[in-house]
């Protein structure tokens, strides 16, 4: 078991939190605040207990000189005040002088945000691998690391693993969340089980079926990625996308678990996916040459109704159409809808899933929508995360 922040006593003490308040931003605003608020409640038990709060985190990614305009953190931080109903010290520096002073005038329940960790990256990529000077001076600043930042936790920062490495470490109230729910699933899930995968690529998903494939009832799979299981079976899938290298691999699968692989029966095609040219819904078996399948197709909406209907536990990984755009969105918003009217524990892995169930407005009706995608799915494939790993453990 990891230590928490409830370990510590962090009265007094300078405690650096690793956040993800890597948030969408366009035209200057934020668009989704959801990982700042997620982030809240560790935050405000430091300031409740009376530690000295120093928060880092990366938005972006940092390459060029100009990618420093559009990514600092200073509008992340007058989000932040306004959250939390309280001043939060912002320093647009990453080191030196003015970071250091600022933090040695802490008073006990302060908050300070410092810029963007990843602005390190522009000489030498210290923040993203992991410049071992980087991690010690940032551990220099504080006396305790507390790594709530679940989304880059499958990631060997300075500012996770480097930091993490040089002072006792616990993990926050985000982060334990995360790792309980996911645990409903890797541990013995209730039963019957089902997983709905959709997104685009099998390659990216390919650890996460092995993985589970034996521990689920029913996997559930819509999005892009259905139709390179559709061409292994024989269809003939127009335009739509294909992963040509995995089509043995999904033919595997299907061989092995045809039971429990449940495929799209219709779809939603276009001719020209921008131009939303000669949109209609077609059988799987009536598509032509030039289709391009965008949506799942009613029927295919009420097949995994079905099965979810069964299900007492679900995991959803990948929208089951490009629910971007209003047109191919409907198969997403009725899996969602459908899911947020049941009683059933249903976790959403984060990335796409969850900026579709948050914008739909189903933020409050899942039992848990991580924040990590990328992490998730490296959880899920029984992979370590090394921003928890690194993390000191509870003595028994
Ligand atoms: P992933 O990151 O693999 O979960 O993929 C998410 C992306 O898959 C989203 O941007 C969706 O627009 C896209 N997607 C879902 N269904 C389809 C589809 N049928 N064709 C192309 N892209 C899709």
């Amino acid at each position: 078991m990891k230590k928490t922040i409830r370990d510590f006593n962090i009265k007094d003490k300078k405690v650096i939190i690793r956040v993800d308040f890597n948030v969408p931003i366009k035209n200057n605003k934020i668009i989704d605040d959801n990982k700042i608020r997620e982030s809240l409640i560790t935050i405000k038990y430091a300031i409740e207990n009376k530690a000295k709060v120093i928060l880092l985190s990366h938005l972006g990614r940092i390459k060029t000189k100009d990618d420093k305009n559009i990514n600092s953190l200073e509008i992340v931080s007058n989000r932040l005040r306004k959250l939390l109903n309280k001043d939060v010290i912002f320093i647009n520096e990453t080191r030196g002088k003015k970071l250091e002073e600022a933090i040695n005038n802490l008073s006990s329940g302060d908050v300070l945000l410092m810029e963007n960790t990843r602005f390190e990256d522009l000489d030498g990529k210290k923040e993203s691998c992991n410049d071992e000077k980087l991690g010690k001076y940032w551990a220099s600043l504080a006396d305790i690391f507390i790594n709530d930042a679940f989304g880059t936790s499958h990631r060997i920062h300075a500012s996770n693993v480097g930091i993490a490495t040089y002072l006792e470490s616990g993990i926050g109230f985000l982060i334990e969340k995360e790792l309980l729910n996911f645990d409903r699933i890797l541990k013995i899930p209730d039963r019957p089980f089902s997983i709905v995968l959709g997104g685009s690529k099998v390659n990216d998903k390919i650890g996460l079926i092995e993985k589970l494939i034996d521990k689920v009832d029913y996997l559930l799979i819509g999005g892009g990625m259905s139709y390179t299981f559709l061409k292994a079976l024989g269809y003939n899938i127009g335009n739509s996308l294909l992963d040509s290298d995995n089509i043995d691999f999904c033919k595997k699968l299907l061989n092995n678990y045809k039971n429990k692989i449940i495929l799209p029966i219709d779809s939603i095609v276009s001719n020209d996916i921008n131009n939303k040219i000669n949109i209609k819904e077609v059988s799987i078996s009536d598509f032509n040459n030039d289709d391009i399948g965008l949506d799942i197709g009613n029927k295919t909406i009420d097949l995994f109704k079905k099965y979810l209907n069964i299900s007492k536990i679900v995991f959803w990984n990948g929208p089951v159409g490009m629910f971007e755009i209003e047109e191919y969105s409907y198969g997403t918003r009725s899996i969602l809808e459908f899911l947020s009217e049941t009683n059933k524990c249903i976790i959403i892995g984060g990335g796409d899933t969850a900026s579709a169930a948050i914008n739909f407005g189903y933020k409050n009706s899942f039992t848990h929508i991580s924040t990590g995608g990328g992490a998730s799915l490296k959880l899920l494939e029984g992979k370590k995360l090394p921003g928890i790993d690194v993390i000191d453990e509870k003595e028994v």
